[in-house]
């Protein structure tokens, strides 16, 4: 029986973890569940679930949360905060901690979990484009293992088992290519609403707007370098509108091993969960005969330039990648408040990168500096609309 703890479980891969979770109750079982503001959803997650510790982000809620719990006969631990994030993550019967957070924010309670020696199902990708060497080192020394949940992670991951990492010649990262890999109209005029209407996968809004912009390629490209081991120019992007092969590991003798399946986060999910076995599922199976046929293009970097700029970001490295991912979120969070135009978000994360020295004696106290330093620089710009 696995002991896990979900860190945003009322988010859109939380949600989809507790679907599976709901369908394994023989093997997998929920200890630890934490929420931002959603305290209706963790209610009924409580109910359901029965976990033995909850956090949310205030402490009010906290309180709040606890006399319900009292009230409704359940015996759970309440926690509020960083600190209660690092409290969850470290209780001594979780095994697992699933990070499905938006952002860096989890990034404390990830280091907190790996040094308590709780192996790690993680789905968001800033943390690791942010500090992933740090955290890679760290759960080397602590002798746990980082899970991919990332559809395109999974399936290099399940691409790469038994094979030598020195023996790949290249990751083939697979792109749904977004709402605007065919559109031709002019980008600064995409509204939010188009931006948010992705064609194949169904997520939380930042990554939506980050797959519209291609960022969303970006990270995952550094993801993999980082989990997989494999130096940045030796991961290729390609569109497949179809999103079925999830993406491939090309070896020295030539042979390309794929992983393809409809498109169901849970299949990732599930696979990180179980990992290494292979348990039934109820996703929906290919019919090959059905598909025809599955396309493949090269991107269009001038169209989407912040997946050129994240490329060349990732080869500068260090807090150069600290500075991306901040000034991405800040924009992205002002294009979905609606202060910014579609076009401006790379601007806007092009001017805050030209103006960091990169600083490559890194110690996590230096990642908060600089995350810090150039969320506040990019909300200036903004502010000031010296983007132009
Ligand atoms: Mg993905």
């Amino acid at each position: 029986m696995k002991k896990i703890a979900i860190l945003g479980s009322s988010g859109s891969i939380g949600l989809q973890t507790l679907d599976v979770v709901s369908k394994m109750k023989n093997v997998v079982n929920v200890v630890g569940l934490a929420v931002g503001f959603n305290i209706e959803i963790l209610k009924s997650q409580i109910k359901k679930f029965k976990p033995e510790v909850v956090s949310v982000s205030n402490l009010i809620d906290a309180q709040k949360l606890k006399k319900w719990c009292i009230l409704n006969k359940f015996r759970i631990d309440v926690h509020s905060g960083d600190t209660g994030l690092e409290r969850l993550v470290t209780t001594s019967k979780i095994d697992t901690v699933v990070v499905a957070l938006v952002g860096t924010v989890g990034l404390k309670s990830i280091i907190a979990a790996i040094k308590a020696k709780k192996n790690i199902a993680i789905a968001n990708k800033e943390i690791l484009v942010v500090a992933g060497n740090y955290i890679m080192n760290l759960a080397n020394k602590n002798g746990v293992s980082i899970l991919p949940i990332d559809s395109e992670h999974s399936a290099i991951f399940q691409c790469c088992i038994n094979e030598k990492k020195s023996r790949i010649k290249k990751i083939i990262l697979t792109a749904s290519g977004g709402p605007f890999y065919r559109y031709n109209k002019d980008f600064s005029k995409i509204t939010v609403e188009q931006a948010l209407d992705h064609p194949t996968w169904k997520m939380g809004k930042k990554i939506t707007i980050d797959s519209a912009t291609l960022m969303n390629k970006g990270f995952e490209s550094i993801e993999a370098s980082i989990l997989f081991g494999v130096p940045i120019d030796k991961i290729e992007i390609i569109i497949h509108p179809q999103s079925i092969v999830h993406s491939m590991v090309e070896y020295v003798d030539g042979s390309v091993i794929a992983q393809l399946s409809n498109h169901d986060m849970r299949l990732p999910i599930q696979y990180a969960l179980t990992y290494p076995e292979r348990l039934d599922s109820n996703i929906q199976t290919l019919d090959f005969a059905k598909i025809h046929k599955l396309e493949f293009y090269k991107p269009d970097f001038n169209k989407f330039p912040c997946l050129k700029l994240a490329y060349s970001v990732a080869k500068k490295g260090y807090t150069l990648l600290t500075t991306m991912n901040a000034a991405n979120e800040v924009a992205v969070a002002a294009f979905l408040n609606k202060e910014i135009k579609f076009t401006d978000i790379f601007k806007i994360i092009d001017i805050t990168i030209k103006s960091h020295r990169i600083l490559k004696n890194v110690s996590l106290k230096t990642f908060f500096k600089v995350d810090s330093w150039a969320k506040k620089y990019a909300r200036k710009i903004i502010d000031n609309h010296t983007y132009g």
